[in-house]
């Protein structure tokens, strides 16, 4: 290998999320000097990975099937839908356990400055759902910023003639907060004491 790969790795690590370019040449150089035991595993799981992934036409998680496990999962509450601007978030909501309903992936949240508007999310496909599967709540995960705020009450007016529950979370987010920062135990709370969207 000459230099010029290996520079070309560290510059790909770089590009990771929350990777700088100091934890890229370590990252590197791990990988590099434990060959066998780090790289080539590495290399076969997202190879593996790769082939697999897709994302659930249902709900937009990131699984190895589509419907994904948790759609298809008869032990949930297939009553509810939990709604989320991001994948990071159902994760961060499967994490505690806290939840045991079905879930929507937005795609992301209203937003003025970056040009993005209903049709950019996936909100039809949300209304369609809760026609189909028969839905009495939806709670809305958005995090504590403007933009999420602002994308949950303009939900709230698209279901109100669906006759579903809407919730949101529970006060206690901290402001600005997005859910996919937030410790366990705050999550948790918020979501157990979610309260009814006024409308
Ligand atoms: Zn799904």
């Amino acid at each position: 290998m000459t230099s010029a790969d290996i520079n070309d790795l560290i510059r790909m690590l770089a590009r990771l999320p929350g990777v700088g370019p100091r934890s890229a040449r370590r990252l590197a150089l791990t990988l590099l000097t434990e060959r066998e035991t780090m790289m080539k595993p590495l290399m076969m799981q997202m190879d593996k990975t790769y082939g697999q992934v897709m994302t659930c036409q249902t709900c937009g998680n990131l699984d190895s099937a589509s419907p994904c496990h948790i759609c298809t999962d008869t032990r949930r509450n297939r009553t509810l839908i939990c709604v989320v601007q991001g994948i990071a978030d159902i994760w961060a909501i499967e994490r505690t356990r806290v939840f045991d309903g079905l879930y929507h992936v937005l795609g992301g949240v209203l937003s003025a400055i970056d040009g993005v508007k209903p049709e950019h999310l996936r909100i039809d496909e949300l209304l369609e759902r809760i026609r189909i599967e028969g839905t009495q709540e939806v709670v809305l995960a958005l995090s504590a910023t403007v933009d999420g705020q602002t994308t949950g009450h303009y939900l709230a007016d698209r279901l109100k003639d669906t006759g579903v529950r809407i919730m949101r979370l529970a006060h206690g987010m901290p402001v600005g907060g997005e859910l996919d920062y937030l410790d366990d135990g705050t999550l948790t709370t918020a979501m157990k004491s979610r309260t009814a969207v006024q409308r």
